[in-house]
């Protein structure tokens, strides 16, 4: 359901993906019109060679603007503006366009057409190529812009603070908002993991995305934007707004107070840990109140890696986020490349269906080398360090593939554990924990395999809720058997960086939650301020539930 008529009061409230919590209350604002590609008259032979230099100066004052954007931004963003720079000098976009400016296209429609092109091939590699349609979009339309001679395209600076609809945002529009001025986004498209969500959750911006009725809401109109519930309220009564607001800033200080390690308020350690990338993503996380890394994405550290980096060259890099956090928790899991993550070194040959091919571990299976050489770099990087890693494995599906997994660390001297990420290994959590010393559920992938619907598709985010109800009892069955074997079972999914949530994991058996640094505080926040046996209370009031909606309600009142 993505609108509702609230029956008390009769106000419009829409409804889409939460992305980061916090309420705001101001008048909506529309980002300005994008610059519209005038008709193509073909150009004249002798004016083309003009025409394409004209091209390639637009492009290059493009990608300078935002190269130096970049350059004072910082995190995330300065990443994404660096990202489009490195898409408005790409030599085959650029080789594109000047091929069609040559057989006498205009440049601005040179710039559209070619521009689609990579939109289609990009949608069609889907996973993270598809979520980089947006930005390219906006590459295009700032070089239109500049060809035609318009104002630069985006988000004008408002007067007065106001939440910014869009039907999506680029990062070069997200990354340059100030935060006290835009006090909430909301955008009819992109999913949890888009530019607009993490540059959302960097500036701390309270954020929805997938509003899919966001157009129905005109420039002007005042709105509070729910960014933890995922609503907006149209023209709600403007005192009882200003409430919301204020209690919501005071759940902010409590957070900011916040200091590990993680506990329930009657004492029960619950671990908050970070999920990391790299040796500089794990040391930020370290100034924050995270006791450990409980998720280091191991592929993400070699997206752009055309060989297989040396096993000494790995062994340097785990080493990196090991001594990031000395004498703590630091779990690192094997390459999951395949599917949305592919690797350039991997021969991921042609697959109709990626998600469900040879990714994670079953790579191990036609290239076992890969494999030992990362457990073999995982096993260097661990000598002499202050405390040892524990080592999982993504995609696992049955438990001898477990068994087997678990025999190759222990023969490097390693603690072993899989992911939870497919519903079969939940159902038969308690085979494979006998297995392993520890599981871990990647949420994001659980609920695309319990549901059968794509993680990044925002059509189908309704579905890809890990609030559903099929999904709270694979980690229920998953949690009552790690309590039986007395073994760990973490959290590592974007559904541990959702207080009210990790609450409900907590009441479920779950010991450890892994999310976004910046998530951290307020999950540890939440789970300090109620007892166990409210977040058992919890989670039986959402298991009874038979949708997200009414689970997230149960669970609210629950711990209330
Ligand atoms: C998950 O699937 O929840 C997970 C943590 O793994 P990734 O998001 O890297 O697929
Ligand atoms: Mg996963």
């Amino acid at each position: 359901m993505t609108s509702q008529q609230s029956p008390a009061r009769d106000l419009l409230v829409l409804s889409g993906t939460p992305v980061v919590p916090g309420v705001a209350y101001a008048p909506v604002m529309w980002p300005g019109a994008r610059p519209e590609v005038p008709p193509a008259v073909d150009v004249p032979e002798d004016d083309r060679d003009a025409e394409a230099a004209r091209f390639s100066s637009a492009a290059q004052t493009v990608a300078d603007r935002l190269r130096t954007r970049a350059a004072q931004a910082q995190g995330a963003a300065a990443e994404v503006l660096g990202a489009n720079a490195g898409l408005a000098s790409d030599k085959a976009w650029i080789g594109t366009t000047e091929k069609l400016i040559r057989a006498g296209t205009p440049a601005a429609n040179a710039v559209a057409a070619a521009t689609e092109q990579f939109a289609d091939m990009f949608t069609k590699l889907g996973g993270l190529m598809a979520e980089r349609v947006t930005d390219l979009r906006d590459v295009r339309d700032r070089v239109v812009a500049e060809l035609l001679g318009s104002p630069e395209p985006g988000v004008p600076v408002p007067d007065a603070p106001s939440i910014l609809l869009a039907d999506d945002l680029a990062p070069a529009d997200t990354a340059g908002l100030d935060p006290t001025l835009i006090v909430g986004i909301g955008t009819r498209l992109g999913g949890a993991t888009s530019h607009t969500a993490i540059i959302a959750r960097q500036l701390g911006i309270p954020c929805i995305v997938g509003l899919t009725q966001a157009g129905t809401v005109d420039a002007g109109t005042p709105v509070l934007l729910d960014g933890g519930a995922g609503t907006v309220t149209v023209a709600p009564d403007e005192g009882e707004a200003r409430l919301l607001v204020a209690e919501s800033e005071r759940e902010a200080a409590e957070i900011a107070r916040w200091r590990g390690p993680g506990h329930t308020s009657d004492g029960a350690a619950i671990a908050v840990l970070a999920n990391v990338q790299d040796g500089a993503t794990a040391r930020s996380a370290a100034e924050r109140q995270v006791e450990g890394v409980g998720l280091f994405r191991t592929e993400l550290a070699f997206l752009d890696r055309a060989d297989e980096p040396s096993v000494d060259e790995q062994a340097a890099l785990y080493r990196e986020v090991i001594d990031a956090f000395p004498g703590r928790k630091v779990v690192i899991r094997t390459l999951d490349a395949g599917s949305d993550k592919p690797l350039k070194f991997v021969d991921h040959g042609d697959e109709e269906n990626p998600a469900l091919g040879v990714r994670g571990i079953r790579i191990a299976e036609g290239d076992p080398g890969l494999l030992e050489r990362q457990l073999d770099a995982i096993a260097a990087a661990a000598e002499g360090a202050q405390s040892a890693p524990w080592v999982m494995a993504p995609m696992i599906a049955t438990a001898a593939e477990a068994r087997d997994f678990a025999a190759q660390c222990r023969s490097r001297g390693l603690v072993a554990g899989v992911m939870v990420e497919v519903p079969a290994v939940a159902l038969c959590a308690d085979a494979v924990l006998a297995e392993v010393d520890f599981v871990s559920i990647g949420t994001n992938d659980l609920t695309q395999y319990a549901m059968a619907a794509d993680r990044m598709s925002t059509e189908l985010a309704a579905l890809t809720d890990p609030w559903q109800p099929a999904v709270l009892r694979l980690i229920e069955l998953t949690g009552r058997a790690g309590t039986a074997a007395g073994k760990p079972v973490g959290v590592c999914g974007e559904a541990a960086a959702d207080p009210l949530l990790a609450c409900v994991l907590v009441g479920l058996g779950i010991t450890s939650l892994s999310c976004a640094a910046g998530a951290a505080a307020a999950v540890g926040a939440r789970v300090g301020g109620v007892t166990l046996q409210q977040c058992r209370w919890a989670a039986e009031a959402a298991l009874a539930a038979t949708d997200p909606q009414a689970a997230r309600e149960a669970a609210r009142s629950a711990l209330s």
